[in-house]
């Protein structure tokens, strides 16, 4: 692992970060993405900063030309994120279709399907979500129940979907749905394409502990899905999921940004509040920079794999284990930094940040049960990775 850069990996990386000093909507270094109150607002105000993105050609880095994307390797993808986190950008808002479907779409697509849809994913004119969880599938994800009932032309599909982040702004989702219910479980799936405003699909937002609406129960009464919103062969959905769940838990320079920035406002919030001196909390604040130090060490490393044309695999999981972990330590950190502020929420006097850190602790609660939960994630290392009996089945 050659961890110096080349010299036009220097002049990439220059490049992106002139360009985001031209074009962040706030001052380079200093401001912070405004706060809204409205999910559908603040949706609307990332796809407009999506589509800037996009412009300068910053989106899907790696995707190849043709589609919109630059051709690049992995290593410059890393140094876009890593340009995107340095300038306190904020997350795409079209992440599920950037991260998720298009990669998908990449190995799995029809030359039509990815002409179709891939450059609306970079702009984020058209929003994605993921249809894969039901109320008796989630680690068990083989036992999706939704039935895809075949018709003229394609096939009318009936059954729930849960937790589907954004469905309300998705104009499409991709699903898993049983397409053969006599064969062995695994095998009767199919990967299709959900037109998220057909007939017959219905969105009900679910509120979270945070307060936001981001994630949704999903129900489908007859809705059709045509016959070329097939991705992949027909009952091997389960197979072409598998490339749609490798990119959700391998290498997550999405949720090394994040905590980047978190990192940075941590420290930031100790320093304003007096406590950089405080033995009690030197300790953990140390623990908290050292640790998001060994997770980008973690992910140059899966960084470094994938340079020399290797797969991540199932070590992929060590590394969502790993940022989970690490991510609730260092929000309960942020927690003790705040001290007696702790338990106040937006618009409550002497709350450093008003309540910033109060909803992101409350949402990376979440981050051991997303991408797949912290036990299956342990199964998958001592099984895949460090050869363990399997567990009984
Ligand atoms: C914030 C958030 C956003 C999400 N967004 C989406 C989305 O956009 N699209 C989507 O399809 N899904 C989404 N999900 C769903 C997510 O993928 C599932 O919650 C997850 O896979 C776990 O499934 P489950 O909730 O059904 O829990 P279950 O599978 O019912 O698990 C319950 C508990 O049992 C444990 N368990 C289960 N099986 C085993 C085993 N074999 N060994 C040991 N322990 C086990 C689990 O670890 C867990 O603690 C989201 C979830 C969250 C929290």
């Amino acid at each position: 692992m050659d961890l110096a850069p080349t010299p036009e990996q220097e002049a990439f990386r220059a490049e992106c970060r002139a360009w985001l000093v031209e074009h962040l909507p706030w001052e380079y270094g200093r401001g912070h993405p405004p706060r809204y109150d409205d999910l559908a607002e603040e949706v609307a105000a990332l796809r407009a900063w999506q589509a800037d993105l996009a412009g300068g050609r910053w989106v899907g880095v790696t995707w190849p030309e043709a589609y919109g994307g630059r051709g690049a390797g992995p290593i410059e993808h890393f140094i876009v994120q890593e340009e995107l986190a340095r300038a306190r950008a904020p997350e795409l808002v079209g992440r599920i279709g950037i991260n998720l479907v298009g990669p998908t779409l990449l190995a799995h697509g029809t030359d039509e399907q990815k002409a179709r849809w891939l450059p609306r994913i970079l702009r984020a004119d058209e929003l994605w979500c993921q249809l894969f969880s039901e109320p008796d599938a989630g680690s068990d994800l083989a036992n999706v129940q939704t039935r895809a009932t075949p018709v003229d032309g394609g096939w009318r599909l009936n059954g729930q979907k849960v937790w589907t982040s954004y469905a309300q702004f998705a104009d499409w989702g991709v699903c898993l749905a049983r397409t053969d219910p006599e064969a062995p479980k695994h095998r009767g799936i199919s990967y299709v394409v959900v037109d998220m405003h057909a007939e017959g699909v219905d969105v009900r937002p679910l509120t979270q502990i945070t307060e936001d609406r981001e994630f949704n129960e999903v129900f489908f009464t007859d809705a059709f899905v045509p016959r070329d919103h097939l991705i992949g062969a027909e009952h091997d959905g389960w197979g072409v999921s598998g490339s749609t769940l490798a990119h959700e838990r391998g290498v997550n320079p999405r949720q090394l940004v994040i905590h980047i920035q978190l990192l940075d406002e941590l420290l930031r919030l100790a320093a304003d509040e007096g406590l950089y001196d405080d033995h009690r909390l030197q300790q953990r604040l140390a623990q908290a920079y050292v640790e998001v130090r060994l997770f980008q060490l973690h992910n140059l490393r899966s960084l470094s794999r994938l340079a020399h044309g290797r797969e991540v695999g199932p070590e992929g999981s060590a590394l969502k284990l790993y940022w989970s972990e690490m991510s609730k330590r260092l929000h309960e950190t942020a927690m003790a930094v705040l001290g007696p502020a702790s338990p106040l929420w937006k618009g409550a006097l002497d709350n450093p940040g008003d309540g910033r850190w109060q909803r992101s602790w409350l949402y990376y609660l979440a981050s051991s049960i997303f991408a797949g939960t912290n036990e299956i994630q342990r199964n998958i290392v001592g099984e895949r990775v460090l050869g363990l009996p399997r567990e009984p089945r």
